[in-house]
């Protein structure tokens, strides 16, 4: 389950859950039936209109939807070109886009009647919204983290047990994201009948891929609402940082049929072009099977998964969500990569431009626009997802950046 293997695999479940030849279901016989039975309740959810308004509710008054489409004035001038505005996810209850996908796995699965909720977490930031909403809905909470994660994000570890959940340290490969996910996946064998496993974004087996997109969705639908009212036009294009890819997905889908909007997925440069210093998917990696679904993979020519790099953690992983690799493919999205320093010099930028923080994640987009924006017209429109906030971030930066007077 953790190997990537280099050609795709032929079984039952192949048909199901396929973005072109992405995506799928590779996964033990153990938990086939949970992801059936775990699809057949999304879908009979998706049908019911109080799920639906249920959702709406929560998304509105407690995670803080609609968020607001921002024309950056200053960065505009200063880039000379394209006209920016920025999606304000950054202004959600627990400061990034993952709650809307955390709120709406939480409803599931209190309706699937299962009260004890699992998840893992790399940077702790989806490990925060899963134990806020365990919290909200009076679940039980256990997050996965690997020991090493837990070192360098000690206050997330702090603001999860906060909230209630039972954080478990995890010893075993790197001590990070991946073994995390792998003893999640070990936990959900053991006890599917009353737990629900909160993936935190577009990755693993089907439904999740499918399901999760679905709950980012109302980001590129309001985006594209707001850009009409404000502009009478579509955009340009449109940007978003590529972790798993839930925040870009959810941004992009809106906006996939129409064909004149370019699609920018931005993958982690790190530090370096070889293979365990970034995690550009698309520039160095191959088609495989990781955790769950057939998507690109870094690894090396033996199927081993590579380490990978990012100065954000939420970048950091060798995977992508299998629908991005369709669409890199199809050629429907670009992807491109910014490298930690040209994060780290957006972060900057924005904030004395606009007196906005970037989570750092987010800066990897705001790094694409201001290469961009300069090439583009006037009359072009450019909007960048703003996944998060940087709050979490100040430890890093302060170690990274020597400001002036500081
Ligand atoms: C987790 C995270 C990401 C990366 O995850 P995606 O699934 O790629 O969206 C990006 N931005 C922020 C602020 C995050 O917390």
């Amino acid at each position: 389950m953790s190997n990537a293997t280099a050609t795709e695999p032929h079984t039952a479940q192949a048909a199901a859950g396929r973005f072109g030849a992405y995506g799928g279901r590779y996964v033990p016989e153990t938990l086939m039936a949970a992801l059936e039975e775990l699809e057949r309740a999304y879908a009979e959810a998706q049908a019911d209109p109080a799920f639906t308004s249920e959702l709406d509710y929560l998304l509105r008054n407690y995670a803080g939807r609609p968020t607001p489409l921002f024309h950056a004035a200053r960065l505009t001038e200063h880039l000379g070109g394209a006209k920016i505005y920025l999606k304000r996810e950054d202004l959600l209850h627990t400061g990034a886009h993952k709650i809307n996908n955390c709120i709406g796995q939480g409803l599931l699965a209190r309706r699937m009647g299962k009260r004890r909720i699992i998840a893992e977490t790399g940077a702790g930031q989806h490990g925060v919204a899963t134990a806020t909403v365990c919290a909200l809905f009076g679940m039980e909470c256990v997050v996965y983290m690997g020991e090493e994660d837990m070192r360098r994000q000690e206050l997330n570890v702090y603001r999860m047990r906060l909230l209630g959940a039972e954080v478990r340290g995890v010893r075993s490969g790197s001590a990070t994201l991946k073994d995390a996910i792998n003893e999640a996946m070990r936990d959900w064998v053991t006890n599917v009948r009353t737990t629900h496993y909160m993936l935190g974004s577009v990755l693993g087996a089907h439904p999740y891929p499918t399901m999760v997109r679905d709950f980012h969705r109302v980001i590129g639908n309001e985006a594209r609402q707001q850009i009409l009212e404000m502009e009478g036009r579509l955009p340009t294009a449109i940007i978003a940082c590529v972790g798993g890819g839930s925040n870009a997905i959810g941004a992009f889908f809106a906006f996939i049929p129409d064909a004149g909007v370019r699609l920018i997925g931005v993958e982690a440069g790190g530090r370096g072009t070889s293979l365990g210093e970034h995690a550009a998917r698309f520039q160095g990696g191959s088609p495989g099977v990781l955790q769950g679904t057939y998507s690109y993979v870094l690894q090396d020519d033996a199927g081993q998964v590579s380490l990978t790099h990012s100065v954000s953690a939420g970048l950091d992983y060798a995977s992508i969500g299998p629908e991005h690799a369709a669409l890199h493919d199809s050629g429907r999205a670009e992807y491109v990569s910014a490298n930690d320093a040209e994060a780290l010099n957006a972060t900057v930028t924005l904030a004395r431009m606009e007196g906005i923080l970037p989570a750092l994640e987010s800066a990897h987009a705001v790094a694409e626009a201001m290469r961009i924006a300069p090439t583009l017209q006037r009359s072009d429109l450019l909007i960048i997802n703003l996944s998060g906030r940087g709050d979490k971030d100040m430890g890093i930066l302060s170690r990274e950046l020597k400001l002036q007077g500081a």
